[in-house]
């Protein structure tokens, strides 16, 4: 039952019961004194926009999106946001004068986990970024407002490391390579494939790795990944996607609330 008393937010995907994104806001909200609901809707795979359109309807205020209509959910909006735009995705809409506006978070997500929970000021590091699929490239713009030294890209299918140098290259220096052929030591390794999902080890080289690196696997878990045990038996700093994914919910908060919540206690929770 839907309390109309209340502002709705929700989190929709396919699937969805898994998503941690309700314990999160509901969090926020209890510790920022707001007085909101926030669910887990789930969208048949052909039914994005009827979902939407029917969570309008029944007094919705705005939603995150997963996997698998981040690119559904662009294509939906009327605006978009200069970094939705960049990312070619949206993972937050809201709903402001019968229109329906999208931003990502995702990118800022990242960087603020790195940048504020993991001390590590990005300017004139090296970067290496594995993957180039959506996260990827969702990371890419907030990852170069950072003003890094410089971005190497090694994805499998090079063709994707290509395009997203060409959309990209304007903002900073950006290459791509082999997984193989990667050269030299990096201030921090990003894992944006897929690969630990099915505990695939990617074939990078091990002198990556110096003890000052950040390997970060944008993937969480209850367990490290198999891509962070390996970066630590070299030495390697650790980090998973936990941080970045109670991030880039505490920025949608932020952008539907006008309130910035605080992530330390849900950072330390796990
Ligand atoms: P996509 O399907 O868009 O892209 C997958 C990427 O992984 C591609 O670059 C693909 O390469 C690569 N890949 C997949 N399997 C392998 C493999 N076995 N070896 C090498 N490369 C592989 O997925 P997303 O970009 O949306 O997601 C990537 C990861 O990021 C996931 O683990 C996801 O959970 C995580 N994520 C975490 C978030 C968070 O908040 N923590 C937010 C968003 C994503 P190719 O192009 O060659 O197919």
């Amino acid at each position: 039952m839907v309390n109309r008393k209340v502002d709705q937010y929700a989190v929709i995907g396919n699937p969805i019961a898994h998503s941690k994104s309700p314990y999160l806001h509901a969090v926020f909200a209890r510790q920022s004194q707001q007085n909101l609901s926030y669910r887990a809707l789930l969208a048949p795979l052909n039914g994005f926009e009827a979902t939407v359109r029917q969570f309008i309807r029944d007094g919705g205020r705005g939603a995150n999106v997963t996997l698998p209509f981040k690119l559904d959910a662009f294509n939906l909006c009327d605006e978009v946001t200069p970094g939705a735009s960049a990312a070619g995705a949206v993972n937050t809409l809201w709903f402001k004068n019968k229109k329906i506006v999208g931003d990502n978070t995702d990118g800022i997500g990242l960087v603020t986990d790195i940048a504020r929970n993991a001390y590590l000021c990005l300017q004139n590091k090296r970067i290496l970024l594995l993957g180039a699929g959506g996260a990827a490239r969702g990371v890419m713009l907030p990852l170069l407002e950072c003003q890094p030294a410089e971005i190497i890209i090694a994805n499998r299918s090079s063709e994707k490391a290509w395009k997203l140098i060409n959309q990209f290259k304007q903002f900073g220096k950006l290459s791509c390579t082999e997984f193989k052929d990667i050269q030299g030591q990096f201030d921090l390794v990003i894992n944006a494939t897929s690969a630990s999902i099915a505990a695939q080890l990617l074939p990078v080289p091990d002198s990556v790795y110096a003890p000052t690196t950040l390997a970060y696997d944008m993937m969480y878990a209850d367990q490290p990944t198999l891509f962070m045990k390996h970066a630590t038996k070299l030495g390697a700093q650790t980090r998973d996607g936990w941080g970045m994914l109670v991030e880039q919910a505490a920025e949608s908060f932020y952008l539907w609330r006008g309130v910035r919540p605080e992530t330390a206690k849900l950072l330390a929770s796990r």
